[in-house]
Formats: C-alpha cells, structure tokens, sequence
C-alpha cells in the first residue's frame, strides 16, 4: 500500500509553524483528556490535538474496517492489534482530510469545533497499556563506557556483547507519561570504601537518553519472528527517559542485573510516530563484520533511522541548558534484531509492549547520553549556563528530552519527555 500520507509536497489547512515536529506528514497517535473530561484517541498536525472518535462518529473513516468505538478508547492497543494494513489506512485518511486541497471538513466550522482542539487545551495520558516492558542495552558506545567505569577498563564489553541484544525485562507499572515529575528513590548501597551497606536516599539519580518502540500482537508462543519481518510488528516509537539510580545499581546488579535501580520510574513522550513516518529516514547502522551475527540477527536493508536526540537539564527556575547531542543511527543493535532475538525463544509479545533500545550514546563525549557517562562517574562535573554544576541529577532538576528527523523536504518530530525530580516521596 502507497504511503499516501508520507508525500512531501502535501500542504494541511491547519496552521504548521514552522519547524514544528508535527506536520501533516507526521500524524502521530495519542490518547488525550479534553477540557470537557472526555478521553480520546487522537492525532496532532502543528499545535492542534485532533480527536478521531469525533471523526469516526461523524463517518470520516467510512469504507475502513474498524470497530465502532475504535477511537473513544482510552487506549491504543486495540487499535494496534488490528494490523499495519489498518494503520496505514487511517493514516492515509487523517492526511486526506486535513489536505489543503480537501473542503470536506475544512469548510464545516460545526465539525471543527468538535474535532480540533489547541494542542494546550488537552492533557496527553499514556497512549498504550503497556503490558510488558523489555530495555535492551543495545549502544557499543555506552556498554563501553559502563564497562570501563563499572568493571574492568580494558576488557568493557562483555565476551556475549556484540553476539547477543542484551536485554533485561523491566516493569511497565512505573512508566509515565511527559509532564509527571518523579521521585527520588530510597535503597541501599554501598558507599566508597565501605563494606557494610546503607539505607537511604539514592545520592546519583541519572537519565537514560533512550527511545522506545511499541509492538502489536507479532506472534503466538513458541513461535520466533523472522528478523525481516519484524518491522511488520512494529508500530512506532517514543522518546523514553529510563530513570537510574547508580549507586543502587553498582550494590543490586550483581549477578541478576538491574531492579530497583530502574523499576521507580521511566518517562515516555506521549506521541507514539509510526514507523511509517519514518520511512525517509532509514539509513544504515554500524557495521556487524567483525563478529557477523548469528544467521537469525542477519539482516538485510537499512534498519538504523536517521534520528537526532537532544537532552536539556534545567534547575528549579533556571534555564535550561543542553548537554547531550546524540543520535538513534547510532544503535549498534536495530530494532528488528531486538525483536528478533527476543522471541527466537518462544517469547510472546503482544499489542503494546514497549522495548527500550538502552541508553544511547554516541562515539564523542557530548554525544553520551547519561550523566553517568558525561560525567564520568562523577569525576568532571557539567557546568550549566547558571553557573551551578552538576555530576548527577538533583531535586527540582527537569530533564527534557528531544528528537526529530529532518531532510531537505520535511521534519519529522517526536516532541519531548519532560520530567522533574522531585525529593524522595513522603506520605502528608
Ligand atoms: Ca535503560
């Protein structure tokens, strides 16, 4: 099926600022909260939210197959399940009616008021219930630099590295959507030099720099999906800000990895971007020569994407300052490995799990993508444009984080995820 909705030269009728991450070539999914208390499934074009249980209601959708309340759902799963071919038709749709050249809606101020929202009327939810969350570990660059800094400096990759897309199963329970501030987690560590452990307030709250994609139902159990045909299963992806507390990891992780260093938060921008949007910014990833994977993670075709990541810190009532610049091309491993490492076993995956790519740095300094790394462990601290510095995260610290792809016709955005720490949580 053409993907009508990617063609560059379409124009919208409603206003796209420029350089907006949202134009009509876009058309992300989200689920939102009107004024008036309804709960929605919806698209964004520039700074409008679009509500597609209004547009199905008033038979915009007509001729495709989708359940009645396909949209008045405060979920996308459903709608996830039903397939690629229903996705890209929807999407299809959405770009035809909001076409420049389409009077349909564009000249009924009635439907208008009912359909289009301001983008700062709404209030973004989780767009998926997420059943299963996996976070791979798929940067050679940050297991390089985690490898120097926690085990041993001239052996940083383990001997399964570059064979294997290390992963581990996280929890879904403490993902949250952009806006929701996070608490500063309580554990035990062990502190330098110490050999007895201590309880208290974790001292190095970190962000993972990470992105994330959403699954449909790819498969029963038992049963591996092909490494080419996994992108089938994958129906977009998100900005995801994978929380850490390292000195909580440095006691806890040995030997069944992480847990309660990862499990008290994850952010994740609201807008799912279909991997259909991202057609044009298929590039390729880092050469696997040197070992070849194993045959079922050979792969054929550009799988990495061109996507430019950006991490800011701001302080309590401070201004903002940038201190990463990295990029998702720079995953060693691609989705489509992932997805087919983890069911080459049997595993089920089913309509909105969501698999972190791990933290994604890049090959130079400024390009790490946690504090972790830029700080390196906390020896050279960040200096922001207040003056003040950081090694790691501290109380009323937002991190936001961005990314978009770009090319000479047209940006195609994520948004941010944006999220405050806050102190450790107290009950008033
Ligand atoms: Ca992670």
């Amino acid at each position: 099926m053409t993907l009508t909705a990617n063609d560059p030269s379409r124009k919208s009728w409603l206003n796209v600022p420029e350089n907006s991450d949202f134009p009509i070539q876009n058309i992300p999914f989200g689920v939102f909260i009107t004024k008036d208390d309804v709960i929605t499934i919806g698209t964004r074009i520039g700074n409008y939210a679009i509500d597609l249980g209004a547009l199905q209601q008033l038979n915009y959708f007509e001729g495709i197959e989708l359940t009645d309340d396909m949209f008045m759902q405060d979920t996308l799963n459903d709608f996830i399940s039903d397939g690629k071919k229903t996705w890209r038709l929807v999407r299809n749709r959405i770009a035809d009616i909001f076409d420049i050249n389409n009077p349909k809606l564009r000249d009924n101020e009635k439907q208008k008021e009912i359909v289009i929202f301001d983008i700062k009327d709404v209030e973004m939810q989780l767009p998926v219930l997420i059943g299963d969350y996996t976070d791979f570990y798929s940067s050679r660059e940050h297991a390089t630099n985690v490898g120097k800094m926690f085990r041993d400096p001239d052996n940083a990759l383990l001997p399964n590295w570059l064979h294997i897309p290390v992963g581990y199963h996280g929890r879904s329970s403490t993902i949250v959507p952009s806006g929701i501030p996070v608490h500063r987690p309580n554990g035990q560590t062990l502190p330098p030099g110490e050999t007895q452990p201590v309880f208290g307030p974790s001292k190095r709250v970190d962000f993972e720099l990470e992105m994330a994609f959403i699954t449909t139902d790819a498969n029963i159990m038992g049963e591996p999906i092909p490494v080419n045909e996994t992108e089938d299963h994958i129906f977009g992806m998100v900005l995801f800000n994978d929380w850490s507390a390292r000195d909580i990891q440095k006691w806890e992780y040995v030997p069944l990895g992480p847990f309660l260093a990862k499990n008290f938060a994850s952010s994740m921008s609201p807008w799912i971007v279909t991997l259909d949007a991202m057609e044009p910014f298929r590039t390729a990833g880092p050469e696997q020569n040197d070992p070849k994977p194993l045959e079922y993670l050979q792969q054929t075709g550009e799988h990495a994407f061109d996507i430019k990541l950006q991490v800011g810190l701001a302080p309590e009532n401070g201004e903002e300052t940038i201190i990463c610049n990295s990029n998702f091309k720079y995953m060693y491993w691609s989705m489509s490995q992932q997805l087919a490492h983890h069911t080459v076993n049997g595993c089920r995956v089913n309509s909105g799990d969501l698999m972190g790519s791990g933290t994604i740095s890049g090959p130079t300094p400024d390009s790490f993508g946690s504090m972790l790394e830029l700080t390196w462990g906390g020896q050279n601290p960040l200096k922001l444009n207040s003056g003040e510095e950081r090694k790691f995260i501290e109380d009323g610290d937002t991190v936001i984080m961005r990314g978009y792809c770009q090319n000479d016709e047209v940006r195609i955005g994520f948004g941010e995820v944006s999220s405050k720490l806050l102190p450790p949580f107290s009950k008033k």
